[in-house]
Protein backbone atom coordinates (compact mmCIF):
# COMPACT_ATOMS: atom_id res chain seq x y z
CA UNK A 1 0.00 0.00 0.00
CA UNK A 2 1.23 3.42 -1.06
CA UNK A 3 2.34 5.81 2.22
CA UNK A 4 -0.79 8.42 1.26
CA UNK A 5 -3.30 5.87 1.06
CA UNK A 6 -1.55 4.43 4.37
CA UNK A 7 -1.99 7.94 6.34
CA UNK A 8 -5.83 8.31 4.68
CA UNK A 9 -6.81 4.74 6.40
CA UNK A 10 -4.46 5.37 9.99
CA UNK A 11 -6.58 7.56 12.34
CA UNK A 12 -4.19 10.28 14.22
CA UNK A 13 -4.72 7.85 17.44
CA UNK A 14 -3.37 5.20 15.66
CA UNK A 15 -6.75 2.63 14.78
CA UNK A 16 -6.10 1.64 11.41
CA UNK A 17 -9.48 2.16 9.55
CA UNK A 18 -8.73 -0.20 6.92
CA UNK A 19 -9.36 -2.99 9.09
CA UNK A 20 -13.02 -1.34 10.91
CA UNK A 21 -15.71 -3.23 9.98
CA UNK A 22 -17.93 -0.07 9.37
CA UNK A 23 -15.52 0.63 6.47
CA UNK A 24 -15.16 -3.13 5.03
CA UNK A 25 -18.65 -3.12 4.89
CA UNK A 26 -18.82 -1.34 1.41
CA UNK A 27 -17.05 -4.40 -0.11
CA UNK A 28 -18.97 -6.53 1.84
CA UNK A 29 -23.35 -7.25 1.69
CA UNK A 30 -23.79 -9.53 5.03
CA UNK A 31 -21.60 -7.19 7.10
CA UNK A 32 -23.31 -3.94 5.69
CA UNK A 33 -26.44 -5.91 6.74
CA UNK A 34 -24.74 -6.72 10.50
CA UNK A 35 -23.16 -3.33 10.64
CA UNK A 36 -26.57 -1.56 10.03
CA UNK A 37 -28.54 -3.40 12.92
CA UNK A 38 -25.84 -1.78 14.98
CA UNK A 39 -28.31 0.70 17.26
CA UNK A 40 -24.54 2.76 18.67
CA UNK A 41 -23.39 3.49 15.18
CA UNK A 42 -24.24 6.40 13.21
CA UNK A 43 -25.58 3.90 10.42
CA UNK A 44 -26.71 6.81 7.69
CA UNK A 45 -22.74 7.53 7.70
CA UNK A 46 -22.25 3.21 6.28
CA UNK A 47 -19.87 2.69 5.13
CA UNK A 48 -17.29 5.15 6.87
CA UNK A 49 -14.77 6.07 4.59
CA UNK A 50 -12.43 6.77 7.98
CA UNK A 51 -11.59 9.00 10.67
CA UNK A 52 -9.37 11.40 8.68
CA UNK A 53 -12.15 11.44 5.44
CA UNK A 54 -14.47 12.22 8.18
CA UNK A 55 -12.93 14.24 10.21
CA UNK A 56 -13.29 12.44 13.55
CA UNK A 57 -16.87 11.95 13.02
CA UNK A 58 -16.19 8.41 13.35
CA UNK A 59 -19.59 6.31 13.29
CA UNK A 60 -19.03 5.22 16.85
CA UNK A 61 -18.51 8.51 18.32
CA UNK A 62 -21.46 10.87 18.82
CA UNK A 63 -19.97 14.37 16.94
CA UNK A 64 -16.48 14.73 16.88
CA UNK A 65 -13.97 12.52 18.70
CA UNK A 66 -12.25 14.17 21.29
CA UNK A 67 -8.72 12.46 20.39
CA UNK A 68 -9.22 14.04 16.82
CA UNK A 69 -10.15 17.42 18.51
CA UNK A 70 -6.96 16.91 20.26
CA UNK A 71 -4.83 16.15 17.65
CA UNK A 72 -5.80 19.12 15.68
CA UNK A 73 -5.50 21.45 18.47
CA UNK A 74 -1.89 19.93 18.79
CA UNK A 75 -1.14 20.53 14.99
CA UNK A 76 0.34 16.66 14.72
CA UNK A 77 -0.31 14.41 12.48
CA UNK A 78 0.15 11.12 15.01
CA UNK A 79 -0.40 11.40 18.60
CA UNK A 80 3.07 9.37 19.18
CA UNK A 81 4.25 13.23 17.96
CA UNK A 82 2.69 15.25 20.60
CA UNK A 83 4.80 16.58 23.79
CA UNK A 84 1.80 15.21 25.76
CA UNK A 85 2.13 11.57 24.32
CA UNK A 86 0.50 9.21 25.67
CA UNK A 87 -1.97 10.69 27.16
CA UNK A 88 -4.80 9.64 29.31
CA UNK A 89 -6.76 9.49 26.09
CA UNK A 90 -4.76 6.75 24.94
CA UNK A 91 -4.93 4.95 28.42
CA UNK A 92 -5.67 0.93 28.04
CA UNK A 93 -9.15 0.28 29.73
CA UNK A 94 -10.57 -3.26 30.26
CA UNK A 95 -13.93 -2.18 29.85
CA UNK A 96 -15.30 -2.68 26.05
CA UNK A 97 -11.82 -4.24 25.18
CA UNK A 98 -13.52 -7.50 24.23
CA UNK A 99 -15.58 -5.88 21.64
CA UNK A 100 -13.43 -2.50 20.87
CA UNK A 101 -9.74 -2.21 19.55
CA UNK A 102 -8.56 0.95 21.93
CA UNK A 103 -6.03 -1.33 23.86
CA UNK A 104 -4.23 -1.39 20.55
CA UNK A 105 -3.63 2.11 19.63
CA UNK A 106 -0.48 2.67 21.52
CA UNK A 107 1.02 -0.49 19.77
CA UNK A 108 -0.48 0.74 16.78
CA UNK A 109 1.30 4.20 17.06
CA UNK A 110 4.67 2.52 18.16
CA UNK A 111 4.69 0.45 14.80
CA UNK A 112 3.84 3.34 12.79
CA UNK A 113 6.64 5.74 14.22
CA UNK A 114 9.26 2.48 14.02
CA UNK A 115 8.52 0.90 11.20
CA UNK A 116 6.47 3.49 8.94
CA UNK A 117 3.05 4.00 7.81
CA UNK A 118 3.37 1.59 4.90
CA UNK A 119 4.74 -1.24 6.33
CA UNK A 120 2.23 -0.39 9.56
CA UNK A 121 -1.01 -0.79 6.72
CA UNK A 122 0.27 -4.17 5.45
CA UNK A 123 0.27 -5.67 8.99
CA UNK A 124 -2.65 -3.54 10.92
CA UNK A 125 -5.21 -6.60 10.33
CA UNK A 126 -3.25 -9.32 11.67
CA UNK A 127 -2.22 -6.89 14.79
CA UNK A 128 -6.01 -6.38 15.31
CA UNK A 129 -6.68 -10.32 14.65
CA UNK A 130 -4.07 -10.99 17.31
CA UNK A 131 -5.81 -8.62 20.09
CA UNK A 132 -8.92 -10.31 19.37
CA UNK A 133 -8.71 -13.97 18.28
CA UNK A 134 -5.22 -14.58 19.38
CA UNK A 135 -4.62 -17.15 22.25
CA UNK A 136 -2.08 -15.78 24.59
CA UNK A 137 1.15 -17.50 25.45
CA UNK A 138 3.23 -15.34 28.13
CA UNK A 139 6.34 -13.93 26.93
CA UNK A 140 5.51 -14.60 23.48
CA UNK A 141 2.62 -12.77 23.26
CA UNK A 142 -0.78 -13.87 21.15
CA UNK A 143 -0.55 -16.49 18.63
CA UNK A 144 -3.12 -17.36 15.54
S1 LIG B 1 -13.62 6.60 11.74
FE1 LIG B 1 -14.43 5.11 13.22
S2 LIG B 1 -16.12 4.05 12.15
FE2 LIG B 1 -14.90 5.11 10.59
S3 LIG B 1 -13.48 3.55 9.83
FE3 LIG B 1 -12.41 4.71 11.49
S4 LIG B 1 -12.78 3.54 13.38
FE4 LIG B 1 -14.28 2.83 11.82
S1 LIG C 1 -2.87 15.16 24.17
FE1 LIG C 1 -3.15 12.95 23.87
S2 LIG C 1 -4.88 12.73 22.44
FE2 LIG C 1 -4.15 14.84 22.32
S3 LIG C 1 -2.69 14.82 20.59
FE3 LIG C 1 -1.52 14.55 22.49
S4 LIG C 1 -1.31 12.32 22.74
FE4 LIG C 1 -2.99 12.69 21.24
Amino acid sequence: MKKAQAFTMTAPCGIYCGACEAHMAKDNTALMERMKSIKTLKTEMLPCPGCRTVRGKCLAVDGTCETYTCVTEHAVDFCFECPEFPCVKLNPAADLAERLPHNIKAFNLCCIQHQGLAKFAEKAPEIKQRYFRGKMAIGRGPQL
